[in-house]
């Protein structure tokens, strides 16, 4: 099971779900571009009906702040009596987002239920994760955590403020750290073409990830347009051509555990 949370910390050019990026703050702008009538204010805060709604998305596409008013909201009881229901049917569950340490403390309640239920305790527990956390942080949730998959969006630091708005200092951070406490489930890099597949960034990244260890796994993914708003619209797709480049790239490094896409779209 994969539970997306709402809320991120970086802002990404090439984000595929940009409307999990923010809270909803009830403004109501959304509510007159819906025209099933799904979408209501009820006492100032949004109120979505999903029997009304045929998924047109065009709340997404108005909502001014990278919103979304079709959120559903959850407690732990009734996360973990999903979990109950399906449980036949999982291996595991991996919190994303959004960014999901951003809703750290209710991860950790989740987790640490989770592994203290006798019907749930054989499920794996990942976070998928832009490495925006600092080790007091890590320190609370990793007990309960299998593993973590961390992006690095680029190794220079002009690049990566570019891509996230957001320094890249923690993120490496977080890798080592994850490294040394065993829970670093595998690293991931976008392929832009022209932005995170130069040599320079190549080879930094894989000086990087020697230094913890040459058979770190690290998945590549290609960067498409599906789902992307913005300039990014614009930027061009990673082909099979340019990941496998990258790539041998890797490997000519030193690299042992590199996955490529199985599919291009
Ligand atoms: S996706 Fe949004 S705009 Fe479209 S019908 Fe559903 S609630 Fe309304
Ligand atoms: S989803 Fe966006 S547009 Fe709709 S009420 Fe919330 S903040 Fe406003």
């Amino acid at each position: 099971m994969v539970l997306f949370l709402q809320g991120c910390n970086f802002s990404c050019a090439t984000c595929h779900n940009p409307h999990t990026m923010a809270l909803c703050n009830d403004c109501g702008d959304c509510v007159a571009a819906c025209h099933a009538g799904s979408l209501s204010l009820v006492n100032g805060h949004i109120h979505f009906d999903p029997a009304a709604c045929d998924q047109c998305d065009e709340c997404l596409r108005v909502c001014p702040i990278h919103a979304n008013p079709m959120v559903q909201h959850m407690d732990l009881p009734e996360v973990l009596e999903r979990l109950r229901r399906d449980s036949v049917f999982l291996d595991g569950i991996t919190v994303s987002g959004g960014e999901a340490t951003v809703q750290l403390k209710f991860v950790t309640a989740l987790f640490k239920a989770i592994k203290q239920d006798q019907s749930l305790a054989q499920l794996t527990c990942l976070i998928d994760s832009n490495g925006h956390l600092g080790p007091a942080g890590w320190k609370q949730v990793l007990p309960w955590t299998d593993g973590v998959m961390l992006d690095i969006k680029a190794m220079d630091p002009e690049t990566h403020m570019r891509l996230t708005g957001r320094n890249n200092g923690k993120v490496l951070e977080s890798a080592r750290y994850l490294h040394e406490a065993g829970r670093l489930e595998e690293l991931r890099l976008l392929v832009i073409p022209g932005l995170t597949d130069s040599v320079a960034e190549i080879s930094a990244l894989a000086t990087f990830i020697k230094t913890l260890d040459p058979a770190t796994p690290l998945r590549l993914n290609a960067f498409q347009h599906h789902g992307v708003a913005g300039p990014a619209r614009d930027w061009p797709a990673a082909d099979r051509a340019c990941v496998e480049r990258v790539a041998a790239m890797l490997e000519g490094a030193g690299l042992s555990a590199i996955t490529k896409p199985a599919v291009y779209l």
